[in-house]
C-alpha cells in the first residue's frame, strides 16, 4: 500500500520507510501545508497533521507526534519536545537543555503516535508506540537524531543497558524504539 507521511522531519521518514516495508511512505509534496502543532497530546498533533494532507491530497495518509518525557521533569517535555529550549531550538539545544535539567540515571520515556487517515474509507485510526530508558551522563554515538545520544533504552540487547539509542544500529533503534513500536501496531492494522 502507498502511504503518504505528513512530516517534514527527514530522520522520521527516513525510519519509517525502513519500518513500514513493504508499504511504500511517500513523501508530502511540497505544496500541502501541514497545521501547527499546538495540541496537548501525541493523538492531537498527529492526527491534524494526517487530516490536513488526507484531505488536501485525498490518498491515504500516515502522520507522527512523538517526544520524550523525563520523570525528573514531571512529564516534560513531552508534546512540547522540539521546542524544549525555545521556539526555534535546534536538536542540539534541546539535548543540552534536557541533560542540564534532568540528573544522569533518571528515567524517561519515548513516545510516539502514528494516525492514520484513509478518506476513501472514511476511517481514522491511532497507534501508539513507547520505549522506556535512563538520561545518560554525556551524550554518545552518531546514529538516530534528536535526543538519542543522551537516550539509554531498557530494552537493548545484550543487557545490561549501556549503549545510548545514538549508539544502536538503525535496525537495533527500530526493534525497540517508540516509532517501531507504533510502526508495528499500524503494520498489524495493514495486514502485513
Ligand atoms: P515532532 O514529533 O516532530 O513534534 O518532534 C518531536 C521531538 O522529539 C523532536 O525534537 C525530536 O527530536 C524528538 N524525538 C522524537 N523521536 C525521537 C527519536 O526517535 N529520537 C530522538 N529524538 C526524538
Amino acid at each position: 500500500m502507498r502511504l503518504v507521511l505528513a512530516t517534514r522531519n527527514a530522520h522520521k521518514a527516513q525510519e519509517f520507510s525502513a519500518l513500514l516495508a513493504p508499504h511504500v511512505v511517500v513523501a508530502l509534496p511540497d505544496h500541502v501545508q501541514l497545521p501547527p502543532e499546538t495540541g496537548e497530546t501525541f493523538a492531537e498533533n498527529a492526527l491534524g497533521k494526517a487530516r490536513a494532507a488526507a484531505a488536501a491530497l485525498d490518498a491515504v495518509v500516515i502522520a507522527d507526534d512523538s517526544g520524550i518525557e523525563s520523570e525528573a521533569l514531571g512529564g516534560r517535555p513531552g508534546v512540547y519536545s522540539a521546542r524544549f529550549a525555545g521556539e526555534d531550538a535546534t536538536d542540539e539545544e534541546n539535548l543540552a537543555k534536557l541533560l542540564a535539567d534532568a540528573p544522569a540515571g533518571s528515567a524517561l520515556a519515548y513516545v510516539c503516535v502514528i494516525a492514520l487517515v484513509d478518506p476513501a474509507a472514511a476511517t481514522e485510526a491511532l497507534f501508539e508506540g513507547r520505549c522506556t530508558g535512563v538520561l545518560t551522563d554525556e551524550p554518545r554515538g552518531t546514529n538516530g537524531f534528536g535526543y538519542d545520544p543522551a537516550f539509554v533504552p531498557d530494552d537493548q540487547t545484550p543487557p545490561p543497558p549501556t549503549r545510548t539509542m545514538a549508539e544502536l544500529s538503525p535496525d537495533e533503534k527500530g526493534a525497540i524504539s517508540h516509532r517501531g513500536r507504533a510502526a508495528s501496531a499500524l503494520l498489524a492494522r495493514l495486514g502485513t
